[in-house]
């Protein structure tokens, strides 16, 4: 090909990229599915909107190159579960199948007196559907559905109480390991895809995950695959920093009704077409961590100079829960010591202080 178009000449970094631009793309898109934190967002957008705009987006993907793949995945409050593809699934037979079937639901919906559709019904099934959108789409909602309705009460309460933590951290870890797997290792002949991340996300609280979360965040690094944040609701800090360390996308949707532009132009764009553009960036970045004791965020903490682990306080025991390491007692002792107090002596100075300067401006004020 370069000698048909005469660009042989490019230097060695230009090929290397130039051969990179060919390479299709893996798109793994981590959809939160959080019942409360999708009810929470009620008001800006439900999931089922929020699905319908992930589909388009999802197909745009795929329009763009023909060897062009996707994964979707589910990080739900009990498990995390492929929705495409589906372990075990021949989609070569199910496009068969479900272009029959096309027919049988299209005249059902005719049928319907009220004329709406149902959940089921959200991507109308069509015969006519480019068949990888098609397969991806019916996979998705079949999947979602499945997910959705073996999910009870009990399942999103943690102890005792409602929650909208969902397995991330584990999501993240079966997306690596999957494009680990599409990926076959980096060999001489370096990767055959180029694969990104991308979280949609609800919840707002994940310090419980601090510590699986960072290790997903560097093996992704490690890895170069970017991991692009779309955050509805509140920030989380340990997304920003999952953007910002491994030069994904970070973005907060503030109309979340509007999600599917916002995702069509800043997300499409995969990392070889994205340093042509201007991208968002975060102007401002939680750094902050959570304490391995109690999992809480905090401002200043302690850290172990053996195995780097932060506590929000020094060990009462005196030696760090992660490595058994025994702490120096003096050096406890010092941190452990109380603020100075300020002397008696001190305030009566201040006081002292204080009426010369009432004597200052009184001098200042003019007499009758
Ligand atoms: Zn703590
Ligand atoms: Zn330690």
């Amino acid at each position: 090909m370069n000698a048909v178009d005469g660009s042989s000449h490019v230097p060695q970094d230009g090929l290397a990229s130039e051969l990179e631009e060919e390479l299709p793309s893996l798109l793994v898109l981590v959809l939160d599915t959080s019942p409360l934190g999708w009810g929470a967002q009620s008001a800006g957008i439900s999931l089922r909107e929020a699905v319908a705009s992930l589909l388009i987006f999802i197909n745009s993907h795929l329009a763009l190159n023909h060897s062009n793949e996707v994964a979707v995945i589910a990080a739900h409050p009990t498990c995390v579960k492929f929705l495409y593809p589906v372990p075990g699934e021949d989609y070569s037979t199910v496009t068969q199948k479900s272009s029959a079937a096309a027919g049988a639901e299209e005249s059902l919906e005719e049928t319907n007196s009220n004329g709406q559709s149902n959940g089921h019904n959200a991507v109308p099934s069509d015969a006519s559907m480019y068949r990888q959108f098609r397969v991806v789409n019916e996979s998705v909602m079949k999947q979602l559905e499945l997910l959705l309705l073996a999910t009870s009460p009990a399942d999103i309460e943690h102890n005792g109480k409602m929650s909208d933590t969902t397995l991330m951290s584990g999501a993240l870890s079966v997306s690596l390991a999957y494009i680990n797997r599409l990926i076959g290792g980096v060999n001489d002949d370096g990767p055959k895809v180029r694969a990104r991340i991308m979280v949609v996300s609800v919840c707002s609280d994940l310090s419980s995950q601090y510590v699986p979360i960072m290790n997903c965040i560097f093996a992704a690094q490690k890895m170069k695959v970017p991991i692009d944040i779309c955050k509805i609701g509140n920030n989380t800090g340990f997304l920003e920093q999952a953007a910002d360390t491994t030069g994904g996308v970070y973005m907060h949707l503030e109309h979340p009704r509007g999600m599917i532009q916002y995702l069509l132009t800043a997300f499409l764009p995969d990392r070889v077409l994205r340093k042509h553009l201007v991208l968002p960036t975060q102007s401002s970045i939680d750094f902050r961590a959570a304490c391995f004791c109690h999992n809480r965020i905090v401002d200043i903490g302690y850290v172990c100079n053996i195995c780097l682990s932060i506590y929000c306080q020094p060990p009462a025991d005196g030696s760090c829960a992660i490595c058994d390491t025994i702490f120096d007692p003096r050096n406890l002792a010092d941190l452990l010591k109380k603020p100075v107090v300020v002397t008696a002596a001190a305030p009566k100075k201040a006081k002292k202080k204080k009426k010369k300067d009432s004597e200052a401006i009184s001098s200042l004020t003019p007499g009758p």
